[in-house]
């Protein structure tokens, strides 16, 4: 979550913080901060608030010269997004000051041993660490004092810190939560990741859980240091900026998420060349060999990939024929199952970075069992983590809702598991490439959807159902439709709904029926009729094989494996013009942040 962003070096600080707070604010975040070293006063500034990055940009001063500063983008875990919680945090006498991304878990006990009498101005478990860096500093040195307290912290972080007595280093530590450094001649960028060094730096560095670095300006210029958990210094291994800053830009459409919608049959056909570039899906041997005598497969995820998970399993045990179990992580990590010894573990994370998978990974890696991460970022913490990664090639989603990452993880499933299947029968290539076709005119017909919307959905609360497939369709519909318009939605199992729900169906309750399976036709729409005789206000998306004449929304014929890849389109586009007509914050929708980088 939130994001952080610190530079010493030749150019503006105030510029490279501003412009890197921006690039981050996909992330999802509630107010943000700055402190920076002003060399006209000699002395630091701090400025800080509820509100966006335009805000403290705007609404600030920058005239002076600045070359050291930190910046931050909270997504409140302790006390409330408000001026005083905002980051960047003081010690007590005003010494130290730090910007925090995470959770310390043990704050409360830490205060209690070690801060006994200091005062807090704020709620935030993050004041705690800069006054246990202060306290130790009155015994030793400032490097020490900081890592004797990184030794102490339990939870995530990721840390930097200013002496204000020496504008000259910025320090910085992490664990769990993530933090990159890039490095030019000409200074040194600390951000959260790769997309605040577009344009600052194409030459970075990962930074380890429990690593201590100091970014430093000496005679010779700017150098880091890099330290384990037992103070060996070590040189970490340089990577290379491969960000496409024309990807980072709306590109004509008024909103990230619609241009991400539509870009969707592209990620297919990116798909389809990354895993067929030979007429043939081809999987790496070694993520195979993760499968190879496999009795069971568990898939652990997170909300929208978690519904991606849904369809993995279908496709696993349907194509591939293996026992599959899905898991939200976050109930994985603390109650999990009778697990089969046998077994390989598929994790789902758009971001790569979710806090909740992470802490299922060090626990299932524990027990001994390998995993294949799928996500979006191939640098992430759970693609390194995991024993091998696939990429989904969505190309940078910034939407904090995700449309095109989710359309890429079910396609890389279906991939997998056509890949896995014994007889090598699989034909869904070709099926794949009518799919992103279908894809197309269903995006190309979106001003009907615009209309049509207008006039439906204008109760609090709305209904998804279907059946089968299509029910795992119905749940990530109506999780975009609850994120982005803030309408309460259900997804239910259309059969379900009579034994106990349909209470809530009365006069213009809004249900929208998903119908893309023959088998299961007829049932779905007896079900719409019970709601219809409720006098539930009905949209129907089906396809065209088993259309009827008053159907809403018409779909091309796909392969039924594939049609929910395809009917989750609609879904999105009513979504985004619902909440357009009802003027929320599309691409930031509140209280969601992109990466949930806490448990
Ligand atoms: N836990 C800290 C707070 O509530 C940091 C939250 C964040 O990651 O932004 O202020």
């Amino acid at each position: 979550m939130c994001g952080i962003v610190g530079y010493i070096g030749k150019l503006q600080a105030s510029d490279v913080i501003l412009k890197g707070l921006h690039k981050l604010e996909y992330r999802g975040y509630d107010s943000c901060g700055i402190s920076l070293f002003n060399e006209n006063i000699d002395d630091f500034i701090l400025y800080k608030d509820k509100g966006r990055v335009n805000h403290l940009q705007d609404d600030f001063n920058y005239d002076f010269e600045n070359h050291l500063g930190i910046g931050h983008t909270r997504w409140a875990t302790h006390g409330a997004p408000n001026h005083i919680n905002s980051h960047p945090h003081a010690s007590v006498s005003g010494r130290f000051v730090v910007v925090h991304n995470g959770v310390i878990d043990n704050y409360k006990e830490l205060t209690a041993k070690y801060l006994v009498g200091y005062s807090f101005e704020s709620e935030t478990d993050t004041e705690v660490i800069a006054n246990l860096i202060e306290s130790f500093a009155s015994s030793y040195d400032v490097d020490i004092a900081i890592r004797k307290t990184l030794a102490l912290l339990e939870g995530s972080y990721a840390l930097l810190v200013i002496d204000t007595r020496n504008p000259h280093i910025i320090y910085a530590g992490k664990n769990k939560s993530p933090m990159i450094l890039g490095k030019r001649a000409d200074g040194i960028c600390l951000a959260s990741d790769l997309m605040a060094l577009v344009g600052i730096s194409d030459e970075y560095y990962l930074i380890e859980d429990k690593t201590f670095v100091k970014a430093v300006k000496d005679e010779s210029g700017y150098a880091f240091e890099m330290y384990d958990p037992v103070g060996i210094e070590f040189c970490p291994v340089r990577n290379e900026v491969h960000l496409d800053t024309e990807e980072i830009n709306k590109g004509g459409f008024p909103h990230y998420m619609l241009k991400e919608i539509c870009e969707q049959p592209s990620v297919v056909r990116k798909i389809i060349s990354n895993y067929a570039p030979d007429g043939k899906f081809i999987i790496d041997k070694e993520v195979l060999n993760l499968f190879a005598n496999k009795k069971r497969i568990y898939i652990l995820a997170a909300g929208t990939s978690y519904h991606a998970g849904l369809l993995g399993k279908v496709y696993f045990e349907k194509i591939s024929g293996i026992p599959t179990e899905v898991f939200v992580a976050s109930e994985f990590a603390y109650n999990k199952p009778i697990l089969e010894k046998e077994s390989v573990f598929v994790l789902i994370s758009q971001s790569g970075e979710t806090a909740d998978l992470r802490a299922c990974l060090v626990d299932i890696k524990k027990l001994g069992y390998q995993s294949l991460t799928i996500t979006n970022v191939k640098t992430s913490t759970l693609a390194r983590e995991a024993t091998k990664y696939l990429e989904i090639f969505a190309g940078t989603e910034i939407a904090v809702a995700s449309t095109k990452a989710y359309v890429g993880q079910v396609s890389v499933l279906v991939i997998i598991a056509c890949v896995l299947e014994q007889d090598n029968k699989c034909s869904l290539l070709t099926e794949m490439g009518r799919l992103a076709v279908a894809m197309e005119a269903i995006i190309d017909r979106r001003d009907y959807i615009k209309e049509l919307i207008k006039t439906r959905l204008l109760k609090r609360n709305a209904f998804y159902i279907g059946r089968g497939i299509d029910y795992f369709t119905c749940l990530e519909a109506s999780l975009k439709l609850k994120e982005i318009s803030y309408i309460q939605t259900e997804g239910f199992p259309a059969g379900e709904l009579k034994h106990g729900t349909i209470a809530l169906i009365e006069d213009g309750v809004p249900v929208i029926a998903i119908i893309t399976q023959k088998h299961i036709n007829k049932n779905t729409r007896s079900n719409i009729q019970e709601v219809k005789a409720r006098g539930a206000e009905v949209i129907v998306i089906s396809m065209n094989d088993i259309k009827e004449s008053d159907d809403d929304i018409v779909l091309m014929d796909v392969h039924h494996i594939l049609s929910p890849i395809l009917a989750v389109i609609p879904t999105q586009l009513i979504t985004y013009y619902k909440a357009l007509d009802l003027g929320r914050d599309i691409d930031k929708p509140r209280n969601l942040a992109k990466s949930v980088t806490v448990e």
